[in-house]
């Protein structure tokens, strides 16, 4: 039995295609439009934005005398008036790994604008058992003690269970499928495991909102304290609003712009 944290990669995101873009620029009369952004995500909002009201530059629509030049000031009105729907477009691919089913149940409760891919643990047969112990529980000895015998009793059940049903030398891969889907009901919900989790800006924010706030899980406040550490920086236009209180040795991030 080893102790794992749970760990956060980006491994995707989305990516402006300069000659469509340029194509649709031309149809509507402003080829040389051109913005600050510093990435691509942020770029794409801006333009969707612009897109609804012609407001490329003035008089292109001819109610509009005034445009807010620039990505930051633009995507901060964004914010400020609730226009959520903009932040829609550019999605993020995470994979969330060492990271246990108590976290995963949690994080698929959050439906909108994301997907998901779980490991499988039909497919993936349990043998060595990992888990992230809780702050609460490392606190006190007797109480790690318990955990740690707990998790290692749970494996040894895994390699007990195969040498009943003599899994290792089944030729059958269903049997093997339905003989691993039967063992995992005797695994704990701690066990770590990974989903790749990929959402567009508005979700994020939410979720970032929701499960840094100190009344959600440990282990959710920790990944999503992680996640928000990475989008910060790339991506200061849409996610600069944020201000972090520590609370419990984890991040709290919070905004006035709440769930836009
Ligand atoms: C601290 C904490 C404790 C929790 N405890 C429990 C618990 O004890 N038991 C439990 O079951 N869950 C619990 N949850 C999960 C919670 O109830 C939500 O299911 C979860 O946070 C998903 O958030 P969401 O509802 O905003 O959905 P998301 O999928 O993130 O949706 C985002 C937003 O879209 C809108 N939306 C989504 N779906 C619909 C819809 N069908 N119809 C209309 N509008 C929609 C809502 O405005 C929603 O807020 C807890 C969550 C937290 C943060």
């Amino acid at each position: 039995m080893e102790y794992v944290e749970p760990k956060v990669f980006l491994v995707g995101e989305t990516r402006i295609i300069e000659d469509g873009l340029k194509a649709y620029l031309k149809h509507v009369g402003v080829e040389d439009w051109s913005t600050d952004a510093p990435s691509d995500s942020e770029h794409l909002c801006e333009m969707m934005g612009r897109l609804c009201y012609r407001s490329f530059e003035p008089g292109l629509n001819p109610n509009v005398k005034r445009i807010r030049e620039g990505n930051a000031p633009y995507l901060a009105h964004i914010l400020d008036v609730g226009h959520g729907s903009v932040l829609e477009h550019p999605v993020l691919n995470f994979v969330f790994a060492d990271v246990s089913r108590v976290f995963t149940h949690e994080l698929v409760r959050h439906r909108v604008g994301t997907a998901m891919s779980q490991e499988s643990l039909r497919f993936v047969r349990l043998d060595k058992l990992s888990a992230y112990a809780p702050m609460h529980i490392k606190e006190n000895e007797e109480g790690m003690e318990i955990f740690a015998e707990t998790m290692e009793q749970l494996e040894q059940v895994q390699a007990k269970l195969a040498k009943v049903y003599q899994i290792d030398d089944e030729k059958k891969f269903d049997r093997k499928k339905k003989l691993t889907s039967a063992f995992r009901r005797v695994a704990p919900i701690g066990l770590a495991t990974a989903i790749g989790w990929s959402c567009n800006f508005r979700s994020l924010r939410h979720v970032i909102e929701m499960r840094t706030e100190p009344s959600a899980e440990e282990e959710i406040r920790l990944v999503f304290g992680k996640v928000y550490d990475i989008v910060k920086d790339r991506y200061p236009n849409l996610m600069g609003d944020y201000e972090v209180e520590t609370v419990d040795d984890l991040p709290w991030v919070k905004t006035s712009h709440r769930k836009v």
